[in-house]
């Protein structure tokens, strides 16, 4: 039986999300970033702020969410030319990949995530990775989680399991799933209101935009509206609330 989690949390709409999963279900829940010297403090700015408001918002999570842990990556910047640490515009580069992609930087991320949980003690690592949306990410495809749980298991001689809640669903499938965790938020019967309040506690406070924008609000929250990161949230939004 697994009580306890490492939930990999950028403060973001899909990792946000993915918290809120494993709030639902286990009973210690502790929070993992990456300092890797985004363009944009933004990013960092944003995990502090969804941390705050869940704690005030939702009493039952709050007991189970523990600790915060930041790693810093900088190391990332020295190896890897991307618009996600270098001042460079977002484009598609000639592999195909957009060039936020930074080589095997999700496999980098499980690593240490789980040498943590190894420390802490925590059974399961939770990661909002998704093949629905982004399949271009080969290091967010289901075969590379499933042979990731494997290769730490076995070279760190713990049982881990790497949870992908969002694998398999959509953007607007990840705004529903919000809405319902939020409403089972409090135990007990379904309440929509509880459900309403974690959707506005994710417009208001994550953070997705590629550009860093927090000028533009739109109905599902702040960004340039024009990024690939910026258009998907969007998209999601208008399936979801038509
Ligand atoms: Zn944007």
């Amino acid at each position: 039986m697994h009580r306890t989690a490492l939930v990999l949390f950028s403060g973001g709409q899909d990792s946000t999300t993915c918290l809120a999963h494993a709030l639902s279900r286990y009973e210690r829940v502790e929070t993992l970033g990456f300092d890797y010297g985004q363009r944009h403090r933004v990013e960092m700015q944003a995990r502090l702020e969804v941390l705050g408001q869940l704690r005030a918002g939702f009493p039952r999570w709050s007991q189970r969410l523990g600790e915060d842990h930041v790693l810093d990556l900088a190391v990332l910047g020295q190896v890897s030319e991307t618009s996600l640490t270098r001042d460079m515009g977002f484009k598609m580069a000639e592999s195909g990949l957009p060039n936020t992609f930074v080589p095997g930087r999700n496999l980098l991320f499980l690593t240490l995530a789980a040498a943590l949980a190894y420390r802490r003690d925590l059974q399961v690592i939770v990661t909002g990775v998704c093949e629905t949306d982004f399949s271009g990410y080969p290091d967010c495809r289901d075969d590379t989680m499933k042979a990731m749980q494997l290769a730490l298991s076995l070279g760190m001689d713990k049982r881990f399991l790497i949870e992908t809640p969002l694998m398999w669903i959509d953007k607007a499938q990840t705004w529903q799933l919000a809405h319902d965790l939020g409403a089972a938020s409090q135990g007990g019967a379904a309440n929509a209101t509880d459900g309403e309040r974690l959707v506005s506690l994710i417009v208001e406070h994550t953070h997705t935009c590629y550009l860093g924008d927090r000028q533009h609000r739109h109905p599902w929250g702040y960004g340039c509206g024009t990024c690939p990161a910026c258009e998907l949230r969007a998209k999601g939004w208008q399936h979801w609330r038509g």
